[in-house]
């Protein structure tokens, strides 16, 4: 492994908990109402430091879809999926789309401190 190279973010953005590298910018949520097995989770247009694992298909609340783990590239723990493929229609629109999970991530800006952190010890996403 070589040096990793960190992208910087301009503007209000989601850093890594752990090592605070800059992971998705606050304009790039498209939703914020997302539950997985953990709590809350985001819906990213894009993410950047994340390394991506192998593509399985997982069977999630909204059905079946093909999905990657998502890794904050400096610290290695686990963010949350990436939407690889969706196998029903309505669900097209998440292809391509990053899920972390918030208390996996901190906002820059607005501190909103650990209330809604919580740990665990399954990392089952949301499968059913
Ligand atoms: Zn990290």
């Amino acid at each position: 492994m070589g040096r990793v190279f960190l992208v910087e973010l301009e503007g209000r953005s989601y850093r890594c908990r752990y090592c605070h590298s800059p992971l998705a910018l606050a304009d790039d949520v498209l939703s914020r109402s997302f539950n997985c097995s953990h709590g809350r989770a985001y819906l990213f247009n894009n993410a950047v430091n994340v390394s991506v694992g192998p593509a399985e298909e997982r069977t999630m609340l909204s059905g079946l879809h093909t999905v990657s783990d998502v890794f904050c590239c400096c610290c290695g723990q686990i963010l949350g999926w990436k939407y690889v493929t969706a196998n029903d229609k309505s669900q097209k629109h998440k292809e391509g789309k990053f899920v972390l999970e918030r208390w996996r991530i901190a906002e820059e800006i607005t501190d909103e401190g650990n209330s809604d952190a919580r740990l665990s010890l399954s990392d089952a996403e949301n499968a059913q």
